[in-house]
């Protein structure tokens, strides 16, 4: 049992109202640990704590920051099975996916770090506009932090998707109101006590509570001056809609696979399968939806059929392909579009099955296009597949979805591979390879329901900096 605290002015607090809530594990409903509900006050404490820290924590010299930020990498590294083990059980996440993603989160606040250490300011110099002469204006622009940022993670990437915020906020001077998603909250307060370690008293804050409970407070307060987001589309627009301050929202996604007739088939199915099924199909950048040209239709599901039969279904411990989703109601959610589907005409590869919230691997072959599965996001190991005309059908089609975070691109004509991905209304198209958000220093973005503002490594520093112009007169 791991019983997370509340991280406030770099000290371990217990809810101030001795409130918990039980985490159980989504594979066995076994109780591995518990979490604080944080009061009002105790947020508005995280929020002075980090207000406090700025001045101190914006001007410790870049190098230092580098320093300490080599220190947490390390030490996340040090500690991958521990972490990993947690990821595992509180998320079902199979165990090699929760190493890699220590790992990997472990190397992007390092590089993180070097990426800082050499971004340049910029200067300007006057001339270029009418009326000015040479050198007689000449601007320096510093970055600046934007102040108290807060970031809020969703479950899937319980270390990654923090680490993508916090690291790119602390490297350019901000301090942090770190909310982690409720279920992940364990191995995010264990990432929020590495970072608390080596930083300054009050730099990093973790607060937890369920979102429908502290949400809003935390979205308005008046002491946050940026908000970095990732997860649903639905809590994304209410952000915007009632936050005052500046955000980068990363969102929904229905990524669509389009298969040409001129694709290598057997290269894209095993592309798909892995887009597809990867951690059962909960992730932003999963392959939703594949839309397949006429001419290899039957071969690409017959095989697509083979692959996915050759899954492995069970626990995250034993590394199999596909374990339970994270709840009882996301099962729900995605049998009811697999029902829905299957009610207007489609055709399951077999015999759908469900136990709990174990959902196992299947292909649907949709025939009628107002199935709600190839529009809405089921986050789960069932795949719609779709037989397109031609490649114009399958562009208009991917380009009615309301999201728009990636699109995959599967034929070996370079020239429609460019008028495909030069048509796609999306953020990435990725040509002969499933979607994925990483390498993390690539710039990734949503666009339509999908998110707002780029994030990376240089991209999500700046994006949480703001210029400050001071000029010379001569
Ligand atoms: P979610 O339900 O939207 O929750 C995300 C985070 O928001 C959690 O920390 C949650 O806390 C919090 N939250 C909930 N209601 C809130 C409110 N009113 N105010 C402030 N925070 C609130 O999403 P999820 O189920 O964790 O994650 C899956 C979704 O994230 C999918 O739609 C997926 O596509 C998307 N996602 C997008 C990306 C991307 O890069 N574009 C990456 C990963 C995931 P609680 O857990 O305590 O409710």
């Amino acid at each position: 049992m791991l019983n997370s605290r509340l991280l406030i002015n770099g000290a371990a607090k217990d809810s101030q109202d001795s409130k918990r809530v039980v985490i159980k594990s989504p594979t066995d409903d076994r109780e591995i640990g518990t979490t604080e509900l944080a009061s009002k006050m105790q947020v508005d404490e995280a929020y002075k704590s980090a207000k406090n820290a700025l001045n101190t924590w914006t001007n410790i010299p870049l190098y230092e920051k580098y320093q300490i930020f080599k220190k947490i990498s390390d030490e996340l590294l040090q500690r991958k099975d521990e972490i990993s083990k947690i990821i595992s059980d509180e998320i079902a996440k199979p165990l090699k996916d929760s190493l890699t993603e220590v790992e990997r989160s472990s190397e992007f606040i390092l590089t993180v770090a070097e990426t800082a250490r050499a971004l340049n300011n910029k200067s300007n110099i006057g001339d270029s506009m009418k009326g000015y002469q040479k050198y007689q204006k000449t601007s320096i622009v510093e970055m600046l932090p934007v102040g108290v940022v807060l970031c809020i993670s969703p479950f899937n990437y319980p270390i990654n998707l923090s680490v993508s915020k916090i690291a790119p906020a602390l490297i350019g001077g901000n301090t942090v109101v770190f909310k982690p998603s409720s279920q992940g909250a364990l191995s995010g307060y264990i990432l929020a006590e590495i970072f608390n370690k080596y930083l300054p008293q009050g730099v990093i804050n973790f607060v937890t509570g369920s979102g429908s409970e502290i949400g809003d407070y935390l979205i308005t307060h008046e002491l946050v001056n940026m908000i970095n987001f990732t997860g649903s589309t639905e809590v994304g627009k209410h952000i915007k809609e009632i936050s005052k301050v500046p955000y980068l929202l990363e969102l929904g996604g229905k990524d669509f696979a389009i298969v040409s007739n001129k694709a290598n088939i057997e290269k894209a199915v095993e592309q798909i399968i892995q887009g597809a099924f990867s951690y059962s199909g909960q992730r932003c950048t999963a392959i939703k939806a594949v839309l397949v040209g006429s001419g290899v239709y039957e071969q690409f599901v017959s095989m697509m059929k083979q692959e996915t039969m050759k899954l492995t279904v069970g626990n995250p411990s034993d590394n199999t392909n596909i374990t339970c989703l994270i709840s009882m109601k996301a099962a729900d959610y995605a049998e009811e579009l697999a029902n829905e589907a299957i009610d207007k005409g489609a055709k399951a590869s077999w015999e759908p099955k469900r136990d709990n919230n174990l959902v196992y691997p299947l292909i649907l072959e949709v025939t009628d296009s107002t199935s709600r599965i190839l529009w809405e996001e089921q986050f789960a190991p069932i795949l719609p597949i779709y037989k397109v005309n031609s490649l114009d059908e399958a562009i208009h089609l991917a380009n009615k979805s309301k999201y728009g975070l990636q699109a995959d691109v599967f034929t070996n004509d370079i020239n429609e591979a460019f008028e495909m991905a030069r048509k796609l209304e999306v953020g990435t198209v990725q040509i002969n390879g499933k979607s994925d958000r990483g390498p993390d220093n690539f710039p990734f973005l949503g666009v339509k329901a999908s998110g707002s503002g780029t994030q990376g490594i240089g991209e999500s520093i700046r994006a949480m900096q703001r210029e400050k112009v001071i000029v010379i007169n001569l």
